[in-house]
């Protein structure tokens, strides 16, 4: 990796484009940062590695808070393919507990599921819509920077051939994943202190499952190699056309190592009832999984003119694993900011407004992954989600709000008194929990 201080040398051959502002990866971060961008009259560019539309390995479930995102950007939930959800239903211990999303504030009071496959490219044709110039199989390669260490553009290859580009711009918005492969090549290193779970997902065949109105999540599951607490969830979400995603999350067990996450499923839908058909025989793709950094693990969101959004900033919440709604929201304070400081003239007052956003990440979501982080580290990777389900919370109705809030409304923080009561609870319940 070259040194951040080392500017970079210019490509033979190359082509060059150039913009107010380069975003790298059209993932829900990206084409949302470009979306809003380009309403605010920002002439954008949007560089996307692959071709849409295409795979990416996700649970596709989405809370009222990216219903949320998804309505604020104008996209059409109401058009074929989108699967709306009731709620949650915890299954634990051969218990079952329906918490129905809750009406809160302008959210609305459903869920939506609908595959990567086909979300990551509405989402890009909303931005290009828009007016961002949307480049596909655009690999970022490196970040171009000045004698100061301050970005100017991205080395990329662009096409089949993998002809070398430039693109050139004064702000680049990382939105490339959990690789971060260009917060690093700018020295942004990721603090190894926040969790980072793994996560892995199947699509099976199942007319039944796929019309259930609630995400089903388990609680209880074993690991494979040491029959302990999973810690993490297992899911099935309907998808509304004849499959249901089906996966399981964990974090790496604080005592015994990280989980295998193929045989832990396998051990799980072997002692699924046999009507459900989630078998070798309705499988509808292969198992894949990916990592989710979680907790705001990279710092600062902002330095010499690179912007992190999504999971290349960590922003996955460490309470619930979900990440869509985070990457979305963040992109359009990101967004905000930068127009507002391209409105300003360029220089110190430019700068200043573009180190707001750290600050306003903080502000909105500080304590929310502070506290989920904590959560990680002293119940939920050790323990998983079966503490969370216990008859004392499930049995307090300010609880159960309060749980169903931090799974779903980071923006919205419940007040610190009952997130702190909910993690008290926790805390104690944590030693009658069967290990
Ligand atoms: C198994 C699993 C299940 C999950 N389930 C859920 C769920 O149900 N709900 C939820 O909310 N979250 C879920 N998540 C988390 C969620 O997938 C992520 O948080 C979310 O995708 C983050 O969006 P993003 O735009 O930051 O990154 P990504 O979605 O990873 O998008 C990054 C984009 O950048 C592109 N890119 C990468 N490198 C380059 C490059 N060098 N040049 C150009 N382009 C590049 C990629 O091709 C991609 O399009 C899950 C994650 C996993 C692994």
């Amino acid at each position: 990796m070259r040194s951040p201080q080392e500017p970079s040398a210019p490509a033979k051959g190359s082509v060059q484009e150039e913009a107010q502002v380069i975003v790298v990866g059209a993932g829900p971060a990206g084409s949302t940062a470009a979306l809003y961008l380009a309403r605010a009259g920002v002439d954008v560019l949007l560089l996307e590695k692959g071709g849409f539309p295409r795979e990416k390995v996700c649970g596709d479930g989405l809370t009222p808070h990216a219903v949320y995102q998804l309505v604020k950007m104008g996209v059409d939930i109401d058009a074929p393919g989108w699967c709306r959800s009731r709620g949650m239903r915890w299954v634990c211990e051969g218990r079952q507990v329906h918490i129905d999303w809750p009406s809160v504030g302008r959210y609305p009071d459903f869920g939506l599921t609908r595959t990567r496959h086909d979300f990551d490219d509405i989402l890009a044709r909303n931005a290009a819509a828009a007016g961002a110039r949307l480049r596909t199989l655009v690999k970022v390669a490196e970040p171009l920077t000045d004698r100061a260490g301050r970005i100017t553009g991205v080395r990329a290859e662009s096409g089949p051939d993998r002809e070398p580009v430039e693109y050139r711009a004064p702000l680049v918005i990382a939105a490339d994943g959990a690789s971060a492969r260009t917060a690093l090549a700018m020295g942004l290193q990721r603090d190894a202190s926040r969790p980072i779970a793994t996560a892995a997902r199947r699509y099976y065949r199942s007319a039944e499952l796929s019309k259930d109105p609630y995400l089903e999540l388990w609680a209880d599951l074993r690991c494979s190699r040491t029959g302990r607490d999973l810690p993490g969830y297992g899911w099935i979400f309907p998808l509304g056309d004849g499959r249901v995603n089906v996966g399981l999350g964990a974090l790496p067990h604080t005592r015994h190592g990280s989980v295998d996450l193929k045989a832990t499923l396998d051990l799980w839908l072997s002692h699924l009832p046999g009507h459900l058909g989630l078998d070798e025989s309705n499988a509808d793709s292969p198992l894949r999984s990916a990592a989710l950094p979680m907790g705001l693990n990279r710092r600062p969101q902002y330095s010499r003119g690179l912007m992190l959004v999504g999971d290349s900033a960590g922003m996955v919440s460490p309470w619930s694993g979900e990440g869509i709604a985070q990457a979305m929201e963040a992109a359009e304070v990101a967004a905000e900011t930068v127009a507002l400081a391209l409105a300003r003239p360029a220089g110190t007052r430019r700068e200043q407004a573009l180190r707001s956003y750290p600050t306003e990440i903080e502000q909105r979501w500080g304590r929310y992954y502070r506290a989920g982080n904590t959560a990680a580290r002293l119940i939920l990777g050790k323990y998983g989600y079966r503490p969370l389900l216990h008859r004392r919370i499930m049995g307090n109705a300010a609880l159960v709000n309060t749980l169903a809030r931090l799974l779903i409304e980071p923006g919205k923080k419940p007040s610190r008194d009952t997130t702190e009561a909910l993690l008290h609870t926790l805390v104690r319940l944590v030693p009658g929990t069967r290990r």
